[in-house]
């Protein structure tokens, strides 16, 4: 959980750098539109503070509060409230104020939206106050050559490197996302699709045969596997072994069958699959080949623990009205496998083909 550090750690960091940059083409921007004016030099001790020191002490604030997430946000009025300060302190030198007031707004905004707008806002308002009080009116100053130009950095590069924050911030969030989708979809034992996420793959498969087969020919066949007596594995063997047993089975599924086929655990000690453009026989030959291998595996610790399989496949017919009554037939003839003595593969009797192989 500590891995990313205190709440707002991340955003402080991202803070940082931002405000290097900002804090410094800003002090170009002041400096150009206070040095007509021969401030005091206290003005200049803190305007250099403001734009060279200020990123450095704030993050370190932010870094080592409680809560950075809450430091950060005392951080951004503070730096709203000195926008407003120096803009009084530049006698609202028109371009210069101009330029501060909207990096500014675009700072706040993209960080907490319109809320932050206006709590910056309000702040900035607070700044001038304080700095009309400390540097009375005098006259109306007009942007210089050298002001403008001297407002061009703040111009072109912070909005680029604002931009670019934002971008790296979605592209990041887009990757989590999808990788957080992936999960959600995932079976955390076996790494197979879970319960939903393989139901999703099962309608998407009955639409396919439907368009494939509309006369009912076989296009599809599904598969539903469970282990017998898993609960007595549990019991003898621990749920530790249960486990490897669980995974032992999605291994052998992902080895053994085609990448087309979609396996997923369709929950406790069933597995569901989807054997697309397979007929029932060839199913039925795989599932065999499967059933044995599963028999003959070795479960090094527990050299007695010897684990079989019921299954019970369904091939697709156009009588289907969903994938539900599909599955319900996979289903049934699974039970048929259990009740008629587990350790086999069964399918649905209206099929030409009817295979049980017990051992
Ligand atoms: P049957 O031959 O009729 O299938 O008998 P069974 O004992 O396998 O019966 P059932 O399918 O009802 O038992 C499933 C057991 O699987 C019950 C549950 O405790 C166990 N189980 C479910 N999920 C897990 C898991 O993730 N790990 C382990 N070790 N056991 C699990
Ligand atoms: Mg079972």
């Amino acid at each position: 959980m500590h891995k990313t550090g205190k709440k707002g750690l991340s955003l402080a960091r991202r803070l940082y750098t931002s405000r290097i940059l900002g804090l410094a083409l800003g002090l170009l921007v002041v400096s150009a539109a206070l040095y007509p004016l021969d401030p005091a030099p206290w003005v200049w001790g803190f305007m250099l503070s403001n734009g060279l020191l200020w990123p450095h002490v704030s993050y370190q604030w932010a870094r080592r509060s409680t809560v950075p997430y809450h430091a950060e946000h005392r951080n951004l009025v503070i730096d709203a409230f000195l926008g407003g300060f120096w803009v009084a302190a530049m006698q609202f030198n028109p371009l210069p104020t101009a330029v501060t007031l909207a990096m500014m707004a675009m700072n706040n905004v993209a960080i907490g939206g319109l809320r932050f707008l206006l709590v910056g806002a309000v702040a900035q308002v607070a700044g001038i106050t304080v700095g009309i009080f400390m540097f009375p009116f005098a006259s109306v100053p007009m942007t210089s050559p050298a002001q403008l130009y001297a407002c061009l950095p703040l111009l072109c590069l912070y909005p680029l490197a604002l931009g670019w924050i934002c971008f790296r911030q979605a592209h990041t969030l887009g990757r989590q996302k999808r990788e957080l989708l992936a999960l959600s979809r995932t079976d955390s034992l076996t790494g197979l699709l879970n319960h939903g996420a393989w139901k999703d793959r099962l309608n998407e498969a009955f639409q396919h045969c439907r368009r494939q087969s509309p006369d009912g020919a076989g296009h599809g066949v599904i598969a539903l596997i469970d282990i017998d007596h898993f609960k007595a594995i549990n019991d003898t063997y621990g749920h530790g072994a249960g486990d490897v047993v669980l995974r032992q089975l999605g291994k052998l599924l992902g080895q053994n069958l085609r990448a087309t086929d979609i396996v997923g655990r369709y929950g406790g000690d069933e597995f569901g699959v989807i054997l697309p453009d397979l007929t029932l026989l060839s199913a039925v030959q795989a599932m065999e080949g499967l059933r044995e291998r599963f028999t003959a595996q070795d479960y090094g610790r527990d050299p007695a623990l010897k684990v079989s399989l019921s299954i019970g496949l369904a091939a697709f017919t156009a009588d289907y009205a969903d994938a539900t009554a599909w599955l319900d037939d996979a289903d049934q003839v699974l039970y048929e496998a259990k009740t008629s003595g587990r350790n086999r593969v069964v399918c649905q009797r209206h099929r030409p083909v009817l295979e049980a192989s017990a051992v």
